[in-house]
């Protein structure tokens, strides 16, 4: 039997957009991790016992984003990891690949500090056609469901 899942992925519009998600996703963090950013965050997590993925964060996510989730292939998480944490934090960070503004967008004042204010600005760059990708992909799939009578 055919999923409304299912259905929605036979979009080619919509597949499309997912895959471009992907894509500027990935770039994101390839230029994170280029520029030192994830490291920061491993030694930050490790050594200063810090986080920001703290409890509620999860709060801000609506249907569209999880679905979109889902779509890419991520399993949510139905226990937390960590009691003061972000629902979807794992033992290693972030446990889903489509991520609220709130979270893309966030850099740090150690991260302002210990990296360098070009490979920021790369990564900023990223991170906003990141933004619009996700963007994009939330209107086209709320469309489609309004569209759909859901
Ligand atoms: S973004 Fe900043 S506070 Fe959050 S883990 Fe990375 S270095 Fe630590
Ligand atoms: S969604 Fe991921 S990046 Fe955002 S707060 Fe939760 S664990 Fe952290």
């Amino acid at each position: 039997m055919r999923t409304v899942g299912s259905v929605i992925l036979e979009d080619t519009e919509i597949s499309g957009l997912i895959e471009g998600y992907r894509v500027a996703i990935k770039d994101t963090w390839s230029a994170m991790s280029e520029a030192g950013v994830s490291a920061q965050c491993m030694d930050c997590a490790i050594n200063d016992g810090g986080s920001c993925c703290g409890r509620g964060i999860e709060d801000r996510f609506d249907a569209t984003l999880l679905l979109i989730n889902l779509f890419m292939g991520i399993r949510l998480p139905t226990a937390r990891f960590d009691q003061t944490g972000c629902m979807f934090l794992g033992e290693r960070g972030c446990l889903i690949a489509a991520r609220h503004l709130i979270c893309v967008n966030y850099i740090c004042k150690r991260l302002n500090e210990r990296i360098a204010k070009d490979a920021i600005m790369r990564v900023k760059e990223k991170i906003g056609r990141e933004a619009v990708a996700g963007f994009a992909l939330e209107e086209a799939l709320k469309k489609w469901l309004i569209g759909h009578g859901f």
